[in-house]
């Protein structure tokens, strides 16, 4: 293979050599040489429904024939409208405000730049810094890398061209802690609530999170929940939020959004926020992707919201949760150091000197498509997953470790 084309995340010398899929279906990829895979990991813990979803299909098909983009600088439109309103329709209350863009990592940079200017807007420009979580991934754009783990995250070779913030434990006296001395300096805490994903699939409980709202509360520091991975569905409720039974002040949402069909994001903000942004020009959120609000985006995730509400996806990922779990936990290794689920989650995390290269290998010649990184093999699949194809994939995962 060439290396004409540059890969994330991905070791170019000698060029890599992946499988080419030629089509998918389903929770199955098909590759160029014949094979057909179970996925596993659902690109990216995006594409829910499976692939080339029939509704999903008819829904962008028909937003492109009456049209494929269109601005909304000095326009607007309805697919975009419609969306904003599903979604504070399904957010937890309080949360009134949509600003769409096109990847979680924009998205979050929209969400720290809300959270700076709401002070700004209000005189308050001594709040400029945040507080993250150890363990944390928010994204590759700078700001978002800012809030990432400083030192186990990939970013840490920028950490000198970083904004400085602090980061804690996912503990509530860590936060008090730091609240406590900074909170003058603190724009807002930012967390993936429940499940650290690509940090590590780290689990926290609700009773934590309703410890920050409150604490932040406290302290005058607003809470930014980054529900990207663990938005619709992924955690076993509708979102993360929902299980602590809170409101957080902003809201990223990304990923699964359009059930994996195109790159959106949307940013939700609370009206309190939202009400900062009026007068004279130097309130105005500055910020516009020129793909933001893209129709073809909004018109598949709308699709993709009715679909999950028609087909009981809440259920199926209760389904899947049982499964995971009862299979993780028949599978024994001296390596396996921990066993996580959450949702539709499932994770062994192998002692550091084990190599799951080995397993992934296995895996791609007995028909499963898994991709570990670090000491994690984790298992995020679509939520239309049979019971039999994830009997198989975790049958593989037994006798390849
Ligand atoms: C994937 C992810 C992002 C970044 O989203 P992109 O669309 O890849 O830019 C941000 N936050 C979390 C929690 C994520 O999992």
């Amino acid at each position: 293979m060439s290396n004409t084309l540059w890969y994330p995340y991905t070791a170019m010398f000698p060029a890599p050599d992946f499988p080419v899929v030629k089509r998918a279906q389903g929770t199955s990829l098909f590759l160029e040489d014949g094979r057909e895979l179970i996925d596993g990991i659902s690109s990216w813990w995006a594409v829910i429904h499976g692939y080339n979803h029939p509704v999903l299909n008819a829904a962008i098909s028909d937003q492109v024939s009456k049209m494929a983009h269109v601005m909304l600088g000095g326009l607007t439109h309805q697919p975009a409208l419609d969306l904003a309103q599903r979604l504070v329709d399904i957010t937890p209350v309080g949360l009134n405000h949509v600003f769409f863009s096109d990847s979680g990592s924009v998205g979050v940079e929209v969400a720290l730049k809300m959270a700076l200017q709401f002070w700004l807007n209000q005189g308050l420009g001594g709040k400029t810094q945040f507080l993250a979580f150890d363990n944390a991934y928010h994204g590759d754009t700078f700001g978002a890398m800012s809030v990432c783990d400083p030192i186990d995250s990939m970013h840490h070779l920028f950490s000198g061209q970083l904004s400085q913030h602090r980061f804690c434990p996912t503990d509530a006296d860590a936060v008090e802690a730091l609240l406590k001395d900074h909170h003058q300096t603190l724009a807002a805490v930012i967390i993936e609530p429940l499940l650290q994903a690509a940090g590590g699939f780290k689990l926290h409980s609700p009773q934590f999170l309703r410890d920050l709202r409150q604490l932040c509360d406290r302290y005058n520091v607003l809470l930014i929940f980054d529900e990207v991975a663990t938005g619709f569905g992924r955690t076993g409720s509708l979102f993360a939020a929902d299980q602590a039974g809170i409101c957080p002040d902003l809201m990223v949402l990304g990923k699964a959004l359009t059930g994996g069909y195109i790159g959106h994001a949307a940013t939700l903000a609370t009206t309190s926020i939202f009400n900062t942004f009026q007068g004279d020009s130097n309130r105005i959120l500055m910020h516009g992707p020129t793909f933001g609000g893209n129709p073809l985006a909004c018109a598949v995730a709308l699709a993709s919201l009715d679909v999950f509400f028609n087909d009981h996806y809440l259920d199926a990922i209760q389904a899947l949760h049982r499964q995971l779990q009862e299979g993780l936990e028949a599978i024994h290794h001296p390596d396996i150091v921990d066993k996580r689920c959450i949702g539709a989650v499932g994770v062994l995390e192998m002692s550091p000197t084990y190599s799951l290269k080995k397993i992934q290998d296995h895996c791609l010649n007995n028909g499963v498509w898994l991709r570990p990184f670090g000491s994690y093999l984790y298992i995020m699949p679509a939520y239309t997953l049979r019971a039999n194809d994830l009997a198989t994939l975790l049958g593989q995962i037994a006798t390849g470790l």
